[in-house]
């Protein structure tokens, strides 16, 4: 009789269990496929939008959605190489492109590094990758460097004093020019919004952002600035209000190195590619601090990454 009540028990318990199981796992499952599908939308357009980027290219990259979304509600996507096993990253990289959405190659370039970063990932660093901040920019029939609410997301970011610096320096230093429109107010946008709330919770050490077609790069921040990085030298543009250098760099004390690609509709080549890289995380080896400002210097074997 006892054996036959724990038997029952044992049933009932087991039923209970998948139940329960399942009620659980359910929403996960589900919850996956639909950013898969999420996911898998977006690389279509973007394939079918960039020469240099194929569908299936992007798909490897096995994306991650996150809460950012565009105005017109696409995933801004993320990459991100955690720390590996038994190895502490010298700190944490925060990589983005596609801020201007007529900025074809800044996008194109990002997806030639998360390859050599999917083969090489050697938790040198903590990477967190966006590669597309602003889908709507690029994604529409005609790609425009603004969001779809046509501001410029770069002139967007929250400084002090915003009306007075960004919104005074559109009117009076680019005679409104609709392409630098910085919004109706500091991180009215969405993208922008996401971006500085990324940065909140991820802290990176340093920040770098891929832009075109100025031929340059240019720091803003602590840290000695690079002098080239490939076949692009250092050259000071001037801090813009309401840029991410302006935010991130001045404001928020994060070295943020911005690297301005030769042309905006074609790519470089695949040395220089290579070269802009090598040199970017020779750079970052030797910049990148910890949270106790202490630099971290040759304390690691050569890397590919
Ligand atoms: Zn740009």
């Amino acid at each position: 009789m006892l054996d036959y009540f724990l038997i029952i028990m044992n049933i009932n318990m087991l039923f209970l269990l998948k139940t329960t199981l399942l009620i659980f796992l359910f929403p996960l499952v589900l919850n996956a496929d639909t950013n898969n599908h999420i996911v898998k939308n977006q690389c279509e357009k973007i394939g079918n939008k960039l020469g240099s980027v194929s569908i299936q290219e992007c798909m490897d990259m096995k994306f991650s959605t996150t809460e950012g979304q565009s105005v017109k509600g696409d995933p801004i996507l993320l990459k991100e190489y955690p720390p590996l096993e038994n190895r502490l990253p010298l700190g944490k990289v925060l990589l983005i492109g596609g801020t201007h959405g007529d900025e074809y190659s800044s996008v194109s370039v990002v997806f030639k590094w998360l390859n050599i970063l999917n083969k090489h990932h050697s938790g040198l660093f903590h990477w967190h990758i966006v590669p597309l901040l602003n889908p709507d920019g690029l994604l529409r029939k005609n790609s425009q460097r603004m969001n779809e609410n046509n501001v410029d997301l770069n002139r967007n970011f929250p400084i002090p004093d915003w009306e007075n610096t960004a919104i005074k320096y559109w009117i009076d230093k680019k005679g409104k020019d609709p392409r630098y429109y910085p919004g109706p107010e500091a991180l009215s946008e969405p993208e922008s919004n996401w971006l500085v709330g990324h940065i909140n919770t991820f802290r990176p050490d340093v920040i770098v952002a891929i832009h075109a077609p100025y031929g340059l790069i240019d720091h803003d921040g602590p840290r000695a600035a690079p002098d080239k990085f490939g076949s692009l030298p250092l050259s000071y543009l001037g801090t813009y209000p309401g840029s991410l250098g302006n935010f991130a760099g001045v404001q928020r004390q994060i070295p943020t190195i911005t690297v301005e690609l030769s042309y905006a509709g074609i790519m470089p080549t695949k040395e220089e590619i290579s070269n802009i890289w090598g040199d970017m995380v020779g750079w970052l080896r030797k910049n990148i601090v910890e949270n106790d400002g202490n630099v971290i210097q040759e304390n690691y074997d050569y890397d590919p990454e």
